[in-house]
């Protein structure tokens, strides 16, 4: 009998196929994420493989790759399953070694047909093994500066690219950094432009006290990791820089930071920077900063992109800053239905959240030429926030083409509709240098 191997995190997707396939005569072997997976593969040797994309412990494109650096494992035929569209994806799962791609929700037809033929033969192509996974310890920090609640302040919302200049001196040009004290844990949310003014800003804060920083870096494009280079805190030997991600579609979180710095990009090599930096890959979707519980959920954006939940006693923050909404246009995509597991599990991850940072790139008309760039539209997001009860949204991202006034427009329309739906959600523009605090529920009383 020959055997298949089902590698997903989503039930909705793995058990279906699995009930089918057995029908059909495979022996089925089943996992949930990507290390259990890789164990099933080298144990059994299946035919075939059948992999999702996001999963925790070890994404699709991790798993491809190591499937295709075992030796014995030459005949297996690999087959990616996913619900991104992204041609970005599509290419990168074959360059990581996949032989067939199938786009969610699964049309069982074309699965049968898929597996049915046999593998090419790669006899002798098998590369090199791949590097064991970097084992994930994320300790607590020491305690900060010992304030309770949660503050949260913009240094840069823009998307793309650094867009300084007069039209956008109100809302701000830097990309995106978010800094976040959580009970006076220090939490950076990405390292765009904006990290550099952060950094002075807390060297002047600080002074010759040391920092403990948590950086937690949603994805490794230019716009969220540009500004780590001109992180001041990053030079000083007094510091701890701990920068958190997951490993990315091509290579590893470590390389690609360090990627951006080496020569002849940047005259100072990551390694180089005195700040006791330490980069650490995360193979579960929760873990714990200090006083912070963090959540994580992979997103609708080309490459492996996640958002971040951070939960504290003073509420929920939820941060989102690169995410294509569903709506008709992607819908459309995959035939009239919308891949689950990526758009019902980002609803209950953002449901009854205090507060929603999020991708709002463009309007609803600039949107339709730009279906399937990874970026969202001001009326999806909206209808978003107030289906999910979030009390507080930012639109963020802000597209390098919008001047103040443009963003200050689509404002105004956001808080038009949300009148319009009787909701009672508080709407903005994320704007460089505002700040807000969320009190800790237990004293907010008395505040
Ligand atoms: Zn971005
Ligand atoms: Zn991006």
């Amino acid at each position: 009998m020959k055997t298949i191997l089902i590698i997903d995190d989503d039930d909705y997707c793995r058990r279906p196929a699995a009930i089918l396939l057995a029908r059909d005569g495979w022996n089925v072997l089943e996992a949930e994420d990507g290390e259990r997976g890789m164990e099933l593969a080298l144990a059994h040797r299946p035919e075939v493989i059948l992999c999702d994309l996001m999963m925790p412990r070890g994404n699709g494109f991790h798993v491809c790759r190591m499937v295709r650096g075992q030796a014995e494992l030459a005949q297996t035929k690999l087959v990616v399953m996913s619900g991104s569209d992204y041609e970005a994806d599509r290419q990168g799962a074959k360059e990581a070694g996949a032989d067939a791609y199938l786009l969610k929700p699964i049309d069982f037809a074309d699965l049968r047909e898929v597996v049915r033929h046999p593998a090419i033969a790669r006899v002798g192509e098998a590369g090199p093994v791949a590097e064991a996974p970097v084992e994930s310890a994320v300790e607590p920090l020491a305690a900060g500066p010992g304030e309770l609640g949660t503050k949260v302040k913009f240094w840069g919302v823009r998307g793309s690219i650094p867009t300084p200049g007069p039209s956008t001196v109100f809302f701000g040009g830097n990309t995106a950094c978010v800094e976040l004290r959580v009970d006076g844990e220090l939490i950076i949310l990405d390292a765009g432009s904006g990290i550099r003014p952060l950094g002075q800003a807390l060297a002047q804060e600080f002074g010759a006290r040391p920092m403990n920083i948590t950086v937690l870096v949603t994805h490794t494009h230019w716009d969220h990791i540009q500004g780590f280079p001109f992180f001041l805190p990053a030079y000083n030997a007094r510091n701890h820089v701990r920068i958190l991600g997951y490993e990315g579609a091509r290579d590893g979180l470590a390389a690609t930071l360090a990627g951006q710095m080496e020569s002849p990009y940047f005259p100072i090599a990551l390694k180089q920077m005195p700040g006791n930096i330490l980069i650490e890959e995360l193979k579960d979707m929760a873990f714990q900063i200090g006083p912070a519980r963090v959540e994580a959920c992979f997103v609708n954006h080309p490459g492996i992109c996640v958002g971040y939940r951070i939960f504290s006693d003073s509420g929920s923050v939820v941060y989102l800053p690169d995410n294509e909404s569903f709506n008709e246009h992607t819908a459309s995509a995959h035939g009239g239905e919308l891949p689950r597991t990526i758009e019902e599990k980002l609803a209950e991850f953002v449901l009854d959240a205090d507060v929603l940072i999020t991708d709002a790139q463009y309007t609803a008309e600039e949107y339709k030429s730009h279906v399937g760039w990874g970026h969202g539209c001001v009326d999806d997001v909206v209808r978003f926030a107030i289906a999910a009860r979030v009390k507080r949204l930012f639109l963020f991202h802000h597209d390098p083409e919008h001047d103040d006034r443009a963003i200050s427009s689509m404002l105004m329309h956001a808080r038009d509709m949300a009148t319009a739906a009787g909701s009672s959600i508080r709407i903005d523009a994320a704007r460089e240098g505002e700040q807000f605090t969320l009190a800790p529920h237990a004293v907010a009383a008395r505040l």
